[in-house]
């Protein structure tokens, strides 16, 4: 639900959620707000009451999106607001949402979306960090992005997902490809040759190293075994 749907439809017609949104493995719908609204002049804003800078979009063109929405898909779909007062969007929450039938994304703009209306629909808050963007639609996609990736059938495996940054907790190994060398620079020989187990030994050890260097916190969380524990006790 946006002011600004063509924004997101170029999107999400594109690239590998493009595909799978051709393929029917998920289905993406932009709802244009404006389109519901009862005002004269077609707005979906308005001043706020108590004084202050910008506008606030109104209640009444979201709250019948979103009952547009419930009567296409049968069902009522989790309402989420992107905000930046929300949780802070993880890979966890995501791969939660890849579960749900049916989610309803709104975007605000402007100073945001009064109030009231989200307290009638809103199911939760996503944020997609610590900062303020002018509109709710890149965080949308953001959202998009990371739910639908993780929905079965999109991407070519589970693997492409589970074995990447944050899934596991910890982050994910350099990678290579052609060619062998380049600017004098070599790929690492071992994932080369070919030997399964010495590969996955590297990947794992890669894995943990570059997370002890570029996010060491991750480590107090991360689920890890006595042989990572030991390799990491012997890295700097
Ligand atoms: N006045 C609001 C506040 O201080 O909390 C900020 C409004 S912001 C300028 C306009 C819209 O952009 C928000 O309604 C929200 O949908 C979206 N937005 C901005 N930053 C965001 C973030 N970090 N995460 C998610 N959505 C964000």
């Amino acid at each position: 639900m946006t002011i600004f749907p063509d924004m997101c439809e170029s999107y999400v017609n594109e690239s590998i959620i493009g595909r799978a949104k051709a393929a029917g493995k998920i289905e993406i719908h932009c709802h244009n707000i404006r389109d519901y609204t009862e005002d004269k002049h077609n707005r979906t804003d308005d001043t706020p009451y108590g004084g202050g800078m910008g506008m606030v979009m109104t209640p009444q063109p979201i709250d019948s999106c979103f009952d547009a929405i419930c009567q296409q898909t049968n069902a009522r779909p989790h309402f989420i607001y992107m905000s930046p007062q929300g949780k802070t969007l993880t890979q966890q929450r995501a791969m939660e949402l890849s579960k749900m039938d049916n989610i309803a994304i709104l975007c605000g703009h402007y100073e945001g979306v009064d109030q009231r209306v989200l307290d009638k629909l809103c199911d939760e808050e996503i944020s997609i960090g610590n900062y303020v963007l002018t509109g709710g639609e890149l965080p949308a996609l953001v959202l998009v992005d990371a739910v639908s990736r993780m929905v079965e059938g999109v991407l070519a495996s589970e693997e492409c997902f589970t074995e990447e940054s944050h899934f596991n907790g910890l982050l994910e190994h350099p990678q290579y490809t052609r060619p062998p060398v380049w600017q004098d620079r070599e790929v690492p020989e071992i994932l080369m040759s070919g030997h399964h187990a010495n590969i996955a030994k590297w990947k794992r050890e890669k894995s943990l190293e570059i997370t002890k260097l570029k996010r060491p916190e991750m480590l107090e969380t991360a689920p890890l075994t006595d042989k990572d524990i030991q390799f990491l006790s012997k890295i700097q």
